[in-house]
């Protein structure tokens, strides 16, 4: 697919598949939803960030382009906000259910709440003990509530999207695939028959989808979890055409699977090097991506960092000590 997707205009991939660009206000500036043909009607995978342009676009696209026909079903990948954020405003509109794992439903209910004074408290210790420095932590503890920003309306009801079963959309099935790593139950839609593959987030072109700790889970292992994904998914045919949520529709999954692999493994081997002497988490930030990050990029280095040191800490190449802030030492 050579043509270039314009932001709003549906553009053809397949027979009944269509690439809708929508804009997102971060570096990354859009994410690519799907919509499918599904009997007389449509089928909307993800839904887009929440914001005033996004409904603008969306009124033109369920006009225009799918000439006011019914959507049976809104189906949400993950929980993250340029997935989930015009989910609930899709389906008021539309009447059509929402369709998802249970765990990103229940986690896009959660992050759509106020913290708790304690919660506040737990979150900033995550950045102390991982060395982040004190004016950074207040910065970032200023910019609790972002989630609503782009979510303002968590799905009220939903349907549930089970890992190994099918969904029908335009009389053919859909196996569903979840999976773990980048969100708690990713769900990517694979057509065997077609050899189509709608990957989300899991699996990128030209970015690694980010891979974090988050703060109210600080032991957690979502590496190894985001790599057993990436061995699952080779297991699939390379002939696939994958549709992803983020850059260009391509082929040759098997290579991109082996380079996200390669991108984490000379990560875990550069911190093997650098934690022979004891590190602070900060510095670990600092060796893989550099100083000059952003607030936003801050908050997911920290989790992507804690992420490959928790894998390591849990296949026993690396000792973490410290209670105020952590220091990492190669075993
Ligand atoms: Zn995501």
């Amino acid at each position: 697919m050579d043509a270039k997707p314009e932001f709003g205009i549906p553009m053809k991939v397949e027979e009944g598949i269509f690439l809708l660009k929508m804009p997102i206000p971060y570096t990354l500036d859009h994410i690519n939803l799907w919509l499918l043909r599904d009997a007389d009607g449509w089928t909307i995978v993800d839904s887009g960030f929440f914001s005033e342009e996004s409904v603008l676009l969306w009124n033109k696209v369920l006009a225009d382009f799918c000439n006011n026909e019914a959507i049976q079903k809104i189906i949400i990948t993950h929980f993250h906000p340029d997935h989930v954020g015009m989910a609930q405003w899709l389906a008021h509109k539309t009447n059509a259910p929402v369709h998802m794992s249970q765990i990103e439903y229940l986690t896009t209910q959660m992050a759509c709440q106020d913290y708790s004074e304690e919660q506040k408290l737990v979150r900033c210790q995550y950045f102390e003990r991982f060395g982040v420095g004190q004016e950074e932590v207040i910065q970032l503890q200023n910019r609790i509530g972002g989630y609503v920003v782009g979510v303002p309306e968590a799905p009220i009801s939903y349907q549930r999207l089970v890992d190994g079963e099918s969904i029908i959309i335009n009389h053919e099935a859909w196996q569903l695939l979840q999976y773990s790593g980048h969100s708690p139950g990713h769900i990517c839609l694979y057509h065997p028959e077609r050899h189509l593959l709608i990957s989300g987030d899991q699996v990128l072109p030209n970015i690694s989808p980010n891979i974090s700790v988050q703060f109210n889970e600080p032991e957690a292992d979502p590496l190894a979890d985001y790599l057993d994904s990436l061995d699952n998914l080779s297991t699939f045919s390379n002939k696939m055409l994958v549709l992803p949520s983020h850059g260009r529709v391509f082929k040759g999954l098997h290579e991109r699977l082996t380079a996200l692999k390669k991108g984490h493994y000379k990560s875990l081997d550069q911190l093997r090097r650098f934690c022979q002497q004891g590190r602070s988490g900060l510095e670990v930030i600092e060796e893989l991506y550099g100083n000059c990050l952003s607030l936003f990029n801050l908050s997911l280095a920290t989790g992507e960092a804690m992420a490959h040191l928790n894998y390591l800490i849990k296949i026993g190449d690396m000792s973490r000590t410290g209670d105020a802030v952590y220091e990492y030492k190669t075993n």
